[in-house]
């Protein structure tokens, strides 16, 4: 088997195993791991990404901040290439919600370019997610404030990947989200 395919399975099967009890807040609660999987696949199929580590960090892009997986583990597991790439779209959970939004919006315009592609993969995937259905307990207009907040994020992530960029626009567009 191609080195690469074999690198990739490896990925998804360890994320598969740390994000095993773990449910999307759709009312279906649909397992995590269709997340970062459906990420990875935003970037291959829709963005044209090839590079494998890029694919390989959508994949584990929620591992640290949503498991118990330390950075430490995906560096000797993946590399630090791979590693540093999760590190950098992984929030600091000792700070406040508001804070790591606010953060978010702040830093996205200083991430690498291989962050910014799984940054922009990451919110086109939520956003779909939201548009597909409201999660558990979620208002229309905690909904709204979600598109709003993530144009401010993707505002910083430009100029990094045109097909992702315009699809998302286009949901901006959709609920007169100023871009
Ligand atoms: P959360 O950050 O709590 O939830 C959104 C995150 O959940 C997404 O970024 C995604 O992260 C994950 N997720 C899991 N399932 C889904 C799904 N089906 N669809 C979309 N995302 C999903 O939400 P908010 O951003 O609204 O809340 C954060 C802040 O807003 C806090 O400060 C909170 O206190 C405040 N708040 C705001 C309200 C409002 O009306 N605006 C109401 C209540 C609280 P991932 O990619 O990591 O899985
Ligand atoms: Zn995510």
């Amino acid at each position: 088997m191609d080195s690469d395919l074999a690198v990739l399975i490896e990925t998804v099967n360890f994320a598969a195993e740390k994000h095993k009890n773990q449910r999307r807040k759709d009312p279906d609660g649909t397992p995590y791991i269709n997340h970062p999987i459906g990420v990875a696949r935003i970037l291959s199929h829709e963005g044209g990404i090839t590079n494998i580590q890029v694919l390989q960090a959508a994949l584990l892009h929620d591992t640290v901040e949503d498991t118990n997986t330390s950075p430490a583990e995906l560096q000797a597991q993946f590399g630090a290439t791979v590693a540093g790439i999760v590190q950098e779209v992984t929030d600091d959970k000792s700070l406040s919600k508001q804070e790591r939004k606010r953060l978010q919006v702040e830093h996205a315009p200083h991430c690498s370019h291989e962050a910014k592609l799984v940054k922009l993969a990451d919110k086109l995937y939520n956003l779909r997610d939201l548009n597909r259905c409201t999660p558990v307990g979620w208002t229309a207009e905690r909904v709204q404030d979600y598109f709003i907040w993530a144009s401010e994020v993707v505002k910083g992530l430009r100029g990094t990947n045109p097909a992702l960029e315009e699809k998302l626009d286009q949901l901006f567009q959709q609920r007169n989200v100023h871009i």
